[in-house]
């Protein structure tokens, strides 16, 4: 549970970034830009753009402070933590299901 430090509001999952401008516009010029590289946990196939800066704090949607990323799992895994967070995760994750699965069924 985290309390968002401007609006106290509770945040149990992501913040939503589904506007048609962000959808339209935003995610396509970061994915163009990073070549579809995931900046948590460096595969290509990225299919959203994730805050730097978490949404939720800076307010900042300039390209800036946006990485290509998976929407799942990477971005969701991360939810509004630190970039280093999200690679620590994610690579554990990564190594504890290497043997027994392929891709990102986990
Ligand atoms: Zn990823």
């Amino acid at each position: 549970m985290r309390l968002s430090p401007f609006t106290g509001e509770v945040h149990t999952s992501m913040p939503k970034r589904t506007g048609r401008r962000w959808r339209e516009h935003t995610v396509p010029r970061v994915l163009r830009r990073d070549n579809g590289i995931c900046h948590l946990c460096g595969r290509p196939g990225a299919d959203t753009a994730d805050h730097l800066i978490p949404w939720s704090i800076s307010h900042d949607d300039s390209l800036s402070n946006l990485r290509a990323a998976h929407a799942y799992p990477c971005n969701q895994v991360r939810g509004d933590r630190s970039v280093m967070w999200a690679r620590a995760e994610i690579a554990k994750r990564m190594g504890l299901t290497a043997k027994s699965t392929v891709g990102w069924d986990w």
